[in-house]
């Protein structure tokens, strides 16, 4: 526990709002506070949700985006993800917080569709608590109709490692989304300890290599030669790749060299409030 509390303290320390001290007390005063706030954080319209561009290695053209949450705190200001999705995790209350990030990420995509801009897919994270729940794929399908959003612009994210835990009802859920006509992707790739006959069970669209790797191909060959593996292996069994983490020209033509489909990645794009990634979408042509 001494080392979980050191890594939020470092993490924390960053914004200025908890100091690292070895007094455990401290900490869990910290954690007391965040969870009472977070419960509340839904309700007082706290959070909300940027957008990362996904961008076509090929074309470079957007083709689609993923969404991320943010909280804006009242007194402590910005905490991000890293920090208060773990503490979700462990409160039960990522719960709230994953289907109030579908919800809005839905009814956003829809209205960008019914403004005139040209669809794109919209990602959506999703911890391991939710997709190995047995009525997850039932509750997006919930979203979807209230939303009036179309499945087909609807992409969930899980990690590599959250579909390792109890992943026979992973994969039925997984099963049952990709039913309902919604993409999937496995995220951080690379990091977790999914074996290639697992890999071959999931029913998934995507890999997303994860930005460890992404970060060291000019300098580790290790690295190089994981991230080509990584490609060849999504190109064997019929997964499209997407690079995590793309902060410069030369990253992005080592992927172009090595046949990576899509990137994101601050090169391109930093994740955006929605205004801004308005602009980055493509007002379809009117001919009236
Ligand atoms: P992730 O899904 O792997 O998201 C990628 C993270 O890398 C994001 O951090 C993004 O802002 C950051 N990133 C993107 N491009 C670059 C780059 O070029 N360089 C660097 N250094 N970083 C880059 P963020 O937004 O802080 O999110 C961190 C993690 O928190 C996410 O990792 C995801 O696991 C989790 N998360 C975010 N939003 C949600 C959510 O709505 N629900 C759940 N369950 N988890 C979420
Ligand atoms: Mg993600
Ligand atoms: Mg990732
Ligand atoms: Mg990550």
């Amino acid at each position: 526990c001494a080392n979980v509390a050191m890594h939020y303290c470092k993490q924390n320390g960053r914004h200025n709002f908890l100091f690292y001290t070895p007094d455990m007390n401290q900490y869990h005063d910290y954690r007391i506070t965040i969870e009472g706030d977070l419960r509340e954080a839904i309700s007082r319209n706290e959070l909300h949700l940027n957008y990362q561009p996904k961008v076509n290695v090929k074309t470079g053209f957007i083709s689609g985006m993923e969404a991320l949450v943010r909280w804006n705190h009242p007194e402590k200001g910005f905490i991000s993800p890293g920090e208060f999705i773990p503490l979700a995790e462990e409160t039960g209350l990522i719960t709230q917080v994953d289907e109030w990030v579908l919800k809005e990420a839905c009814r956003q995509n829809q209205e960008w569709i019914e403004d005139g801009y040209a669809p794109e897919r919209v990602a959506v994270n999703v911890s391991a608590n939710e997709i190995q729940r047995t009525d997850f794929a039932d509750k997006v399908r919930r979203i979807l109709d209230e939303t009036g959003l179309a499945p087909q612009f609807l992409e969930i994210e899980v990690t590599e490692n959250s579909v390792m835990q109890n992943t026979d009802q992973c994969i039925r859920t997984m099963q049952d989304l990709k039913a309902l006509g919604v993409s999937l992707s496995i995220d951080d790739f690379g990091t977790g300890y999914s074996s290639l006959s697992y890999l071959r069970k999931f029913p998934i669209h995507y890999l997303k290599i994860d930005q460890a790797f992404i970060k060291g191909v000019l300098h580790d060959p290790s690295d190089s030669e994981i991230v080509k593996v990584m490609i060849q292996l999504a190109e064997a069994f019929k997964l499209e790749v997407i690079a995590e983490g793309v902060e410069n020209e030369e990253v992005l033509h080592f992927l172009i060299e090595n046949g990576c489909d899509y990137y994101q990645g601050y090169y391109f794009s930093k994740p955006l409030p929605p205004e801004e990634m308005e602009k980055s979408l493509v007002k379809k042509q009117s001919y009236s």
